[in-house]
C-alpha cells in the first residue's frame, strides 16, 4: 500500500536530526543476559550512524530509531570507530556484548566491512558472545565470508525485526518492507554460517487491535519456532514522528496491555518449549509503553523480567489485578471496531 509507504516517509520529511555530535554513540550500559543458560553479565552498545537504510526510504509505521541518528549527515569510519571507543571505556570483559546500531549492521552505507571486521575482532578477544541486529536483505554470504575467521570460537548472533509472520499484517500495518519468505531465505543463510538467529515480535502493531495481536504473536511463534533460536517480544511503545505517535496524539491507539505480554508468553512458552523467550518493555508502565491500570503496573513488569531471565512460568501464574476486567472488556468491545481502537480505559 503506497499510502502507508509514503505516510511513513513524509513524517519524517522536514526531520532534523538533533544530534550534532558523531562521535558519539547513542549509549553504552551493562545489563543481564543468558548464555549457556546461565544469567551472564553483558554490554550494550548502540552506535549513532547515518540512520537505517529503510528508514530514509520510507520506515516503519512504530519506529523512531531514526530520531538518534545522525539522520543522513556523513558518518565516517573514524567517527565510529570514537564511538566505539568511547562505548569501550564503560567495558568491563563482560562475556556477551551486543552492539546494535538502530538499523543493519550489515548495511555498508551505517557500517563499512572494514570496520565492521575490526569491531567484531576486538570484541571476541574478551567476550564469548556477540549480537547484532539487521534486515534480512543484508544477511548475504559475502557479508558474512570474512567475519567466520574471527568467529570460529565464540557466539555471534544476529537479530531480525521479523514482526509478525502474517505478510498482510507486515505490510499493512507496519510497512516493513520485506516478506516472510525473505526472513527464511536469511534465517537459511544464518544457519549455513553456524550463525544464532533471534527474532524479533512486534506486540500490538497499528491498526491490529488487543485481541487480534494477541493471536498474531502466538501464530508467529508457531510458525518461526523450529527456525529461530530466540524469540525478543518488543511491545511498541511511542516513538516521536512515526505513523503510530499520529494515531496515539489523536487517541486512535493504545499500546498493549501487560496481561496481553503475559499471555503471549505463557502460550509462547507451551508452544516453543526450548526457545529462549524474551520481552524488553521500553516504556513499560508509562501510556506511551504497555501498560495496564498502573497500580499493579510494576509488579507485571517485575515478573515479565524475571521470566525473561529465568524462563520459568511459575512467575507469571499468579498476576492478577481488579483492571483485568477492563482488559476483557477492551478486547471484546473492539471485536466490533476497525482496528485498535481508541484509548478506552486509559
Ligand atoms: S524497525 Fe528496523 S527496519 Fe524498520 S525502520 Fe526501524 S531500524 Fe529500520
Ligand atoms: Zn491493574
Amino acid at each position: 500500500m503506497r499510502e502507508l509507504s509514503d505516510f511513513c516517509k513524509n513524517l519524517k520529511k522536514g526531520f532534523i536530526n538533533r544530534q550534532i555530535n558523531p562521535n558519539k554513540p547513542v549509549g553504552f550500559w551493562p545489563e543481564k543476559d543468558i548464555l549457556n543458560g546461565k544469567i551472564t553479565d553483558s554490554f550494550v552498545i548502540i552506535l549513532r550512524t547515518r540512520g537505517c537504510s529503510w528508514s530514509h526510504k520510507s520506515g516503519c509505521s512504530m519506529c523512531g530509531y531514526f530520531n538518534d541518528t545522525m539522520w543522513g549527515d556523513d558518518v565516517t569510519d573514524e567517527n565510529l570507530k570514537k564511538q566505539f571507543e568511547a562505548a569501550m571505556d564503560g567495558y568491563n570483559n563482560e562475556k556477551i556484548v551486543k552492539i546494535f546500531n538502530s538499523g543493519s549492521f550489515f548495511d555498508e552505507r551505517e557500517i563499512s566491512i572494514k570496520l565492521r571486521y575490526k569491531i567484531l575482532n576486538k570484541l571476541f578477544e574478551k567476550a564469548e558472545k556477540i549480537s547484532v541486529e539487521s534486515r534480512p536483505e543484508y544477511i548475504m554470504q559475502t557479508n558474512l565470508s570474512d567475519l567466520m575467521q574471527i568467529i570460529v570460537n565464540g557466539i555471534f548472533e544476529v537479530g531480525v525485526g521479523l514482526e509478525t509472520s502474517n505478510d498482510f499484517i507486515r505490510k499493512y500495518s507496519i510497512n516493513k518492507g520485506f516478506t516472510f519468505n525473505d526472513y527464511i531465505k536469511s534465517a537459511k543463510v544464518l544457519k549455513n554460517n553456524n550463525i544464532k538467529l533471534k527474532t524479533y515480535v512486534l506486540i500490538k502493531p497499528p491498526f491490529v487491535n488487543e485481541k487480534q495481536s494477541i493471536n498474531d504473536a502466538i501464530e508467529t511463534v508457531k510458525k518461526i519456532k523450529d527456525i529461530t533460536d530466540i524469540i525478543s517480544f518488543n511491545p511498541v511503545n511511542i516513538q516521536r514522528n512515526t505513523l503510530v505517535s499520529f494515531l496515539w496524539n489523536r487517541k486512535y491507539y493504545r499500546p498493549p496491555w501487560l496481561f496481553s505480554i503475559v499471555e503471549i508468553l505463557k502460550e509462547s512458552k507451551k508452544i516453543s518449549r526450548d526457545i529462549l523467550l524474551k520481552c524488553d518493555i521500553v516504556g513499560g508502565g508509562n501510556i506511551r509503553g504497555a501498560h495496564n491500570c498502573r497500580i499493579c503496573d510494576k509488579e507485571f513488569l517485575k515478573s515479565i523480567k524475571e521470566f525473561s531471565l529465568y524462563q520459568n512460568l511459575d512467575v507469571l501464574e499468579n498476576l492478577d489485578c481488579e483492571c483485568r476486567d477492563k482488559w476483557l472488556d477492551q478486547i471484546d468491545i473492539e471485536e466490533y471496531g476497525f482496528g485498535s481502537l481508541v484509548n478506552m480505559f486509559g
